[in-house]
């Protein structure tokens, strides 16, 4: 789970990260009313969740409250990468002297937190590291070791005078403790500026939350925001089906995150693109069944449905009946192929040939459906 620039930056403020002050705005009424209490120049922010918000125009300076709201007026609805902008965050503007980017990243294949550092913030990362690798400065922690100085001292070896690394030291401890204390992925600044007054601070904050971890942080968890998603991701997650949109025309059903994975394959094998992929888990009773179609044939780019079960713990004949129940109960555009294997697989093709529909072809094995389904959606 992602979280707003705000709330990632509530979060490291509770880490001793210093930011700006600043307040949430929906109009550009209240965008005066924020400018006004925090008196001075602010920065009106969009806050979407993606990046490149300042060369997209979502993020602008005002120097008094009514210039505060003009700001906001432009950038409220804007479209960020295929993000409306609804929330501003209006915090009192800082000046800058230099920009850094600094960031607490999981490692997966070394098996540790990856702390990034450059003195060339501001701009996006992919950028520094594909122009002047040399110039971001990576260290592993060692996560039964933590944060210790030793890090410190090589991430930021040369950087700024004593009174600006101590700052850095101590926002990086702040920010590997916020990393591992949050179960974060990811904890991004950038930039972390140096003020002409040589203070340092977050003038931005990427903070990714693991989902997997969300049941242990009730107040992270409390701040997923549902508008954002996408909306038949979201539908799916409430009737407990997993769905993940893909490009291509083939919908994919499977039981089970291997088959289905498996499914998506061969759907490329037999020449087709897959439109996404629903995963019934383990259970494929007759209600997930339906909510999958459901999900599933809601997606506009689905030209065939490629329904690939195999049955161990799930039994086929009851996916069968699912099926059936399901093409009962919403009408279906789009043909439907079937390959069943494994408990009960032989009776559930009879309950669907039984069916006597049209629309819905059975086939033996997983590339000869995949073949069947390609072909329809042709
Ligand atoms: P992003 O483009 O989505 O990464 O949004 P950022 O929050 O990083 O803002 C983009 C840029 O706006 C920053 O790199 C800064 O250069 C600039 N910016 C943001 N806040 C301030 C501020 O308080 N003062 C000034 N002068 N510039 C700011
Ligand atoms: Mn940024």
């Amino acid at each position: 789970m992602d979280l707003y620039e705000y709330q990632g930056k509530e979060l490291l403020g509770r880490y001793g990260v210093p930011v700006s002050a600043g307040r949430l705005a929906s109009t550009p009424d209240e965008a005066r009313r924020a400018a006004e209490e925090l008196g001075g120049p602010v920065v009106v922010k969009a806050q979407v969740l993606t990046g490149g918000r300042g060369k997209a125009g979502g993020v602008k300076l005002a120097g008094s409250p009514g210039e505060a709201a003009a700001r906001a007026e432009e950038i409220l609805g804007l479209e960020i990468r295929g993000h409306v902008v609804r929330r501003l965050w209006i915090e009192s503007a800082a000046e800058i002297e230099r920009e850094y980017y600094l960031a607490v990243t999981l490692d997966r294949g070394a098996q540790r937190a990856l702390l990034m550092f450059t003195t060339r913030g501001g701009v996006e990362i992919e950028q520094v590291v594909a122009e002047s690798p040399e110039a971001l400065v990576r260290v592993h922690v060692d996560p039964l070791e933590g944060f210790e100085p030793h890090h410190a001292r090589e991430l930021l070896a040369g950087v700024g005078d004593e009174r600006e690394r101590l700052q850095l030291e101590a926002i990086a401890t702040g920010l590997y403790r916020c990393f591992v204390e949050s179960d974060a992925t990811l904890c991004e600044i950038n930039p972390l500026i140096v003020t002409p007054e040589a203070q340092v601070r977050a003038l931005d904050a990427k903070v990714t939350i693991d989902d997997s971890a969300l049941f242990r942080h009730s107040d992270l968890a409390a701040l997923d925001d549902p508008s954002a998603a996408d909306p038949l991701e979201v539908r799916a997650r409430e009737r407990g089906v997993i769905y993940v949109k893909l490009d291509g025309s083939v919908g994919i059903v499977g039981n089970g995150a291997g088959l289905s994975m498996a499914t998506v394959d061969v759907v490329v094998v037999a020449g087709g693109r897959p439109a996404n992929f629903c995963d019934l888990g383990g259970g494929g009773s007759a209600a997930g069944v339906v909510a999958a179609l459901e999900v599933i044939s809601s997606d506009r780019q689905v030209r065939s449905i490629l329904f690939n079960i195999f049955g161990g713990i799930t039994r086929c004949d009851e996916v069968a009946r699912g099926i059936l129940t399901a093409l009962d109960e919403i009408s279906l555009a789009v043909p439907i192929v079937v390959r069943l294997d494994g408990t009960n697989a032989e009776e559930g093709r009879r309950i669907l040939a039984a069916g006597g529909r049209a629309d819905l072809h059975v086939e033996p094995t997983m590339l000869a459906a995949a073949e069947r389904a390609v072909e329809l959606a042709a």
